[in-house]
């Protein structure tokens, strides 16, 4: 697996830091909610950071899962997103505190789908974070509230991101090499 590595662009070293320190402006934010904040992790690609963050929050919260498939299979591209499925359907959000926890910003499209998804559910407040975002990329008007790193436009693994399923387990940011994809 490290042998499909080109370069780090992030270390374990800098992710843990700056997770540390979003945690703490989420919880400045946060801390005297009358309810539970509840977080919104987009799986896959959130599922490390969400692990993460969420214990360095010292705050009620719970946890609505949602899955999107943005990056079908071996592609480098997005093709737009599409909701596969809520762990909890059903769950009463009125008047709850939203705060969608994403990997990264790319064209928008993912969290464009859950902010819209969230909204129609009477939510009290939808704030977004995301572990990374892509600089150059147009977001479609798309904004996160706490952002982690900015980052060029280039297809990245590690952290819970992946390529075609596989690379979410590397404790760093990381860009292939073009044998790799
Ligand atoms: P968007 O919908 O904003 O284009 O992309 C968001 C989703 O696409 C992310 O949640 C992530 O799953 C995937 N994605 C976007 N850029 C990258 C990337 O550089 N690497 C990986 N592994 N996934 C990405
Ligand atoms: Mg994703």
């Amino acid at each position: 697996m490290h042998s499909d590595i080109d370069r780090i662009i992030i270390s374990q070293t800098q992710l843990a830091h700056r997770v540390s320190e979003m945690a703490a402006e989420i919880t400045r934010r946060y801390h005297e909610q009358p309810h539970p904040l509840v977080l919104v992790p987009i799986l896959n690609g959130a599922i490390v950071f969400l692990a993460d963050l969420m214990r360095q929050l010292p705050i009620r919260m719970r946890v609505e899962v949602v899955s999107v498939t943005s990056y079908p299979g071996r592609s480098t591209e997005s093709r737009g997103a599409e909701i596969r499925s809520w762990l909890d359907a059903g769950a009463d959000l009125r008047n709850r505190s939203v705060l969608i926890v994403d990997d990264i910003l790319d064209t928008g499209n993912t969290l464009r789908l859950v902010q819209r998804e969230m909204a129609a559910r009477n939510v009290e407040s939808i704030a977004t974070a995301v572990l990374l975002r892509k600089t150059s990329k147009d977001h479609q008007g798309v904004q996160a509230d706490f952002v982690g790193f900015d980052i060029e436009d280039e297809f990245v693994v590690g952290y819970g991101l992946d390529y075609d399923g596989q690379y979410r387990n590397l404790p760093h940011i990381a860009v292939l090499k073009p044998s790799a994809c």
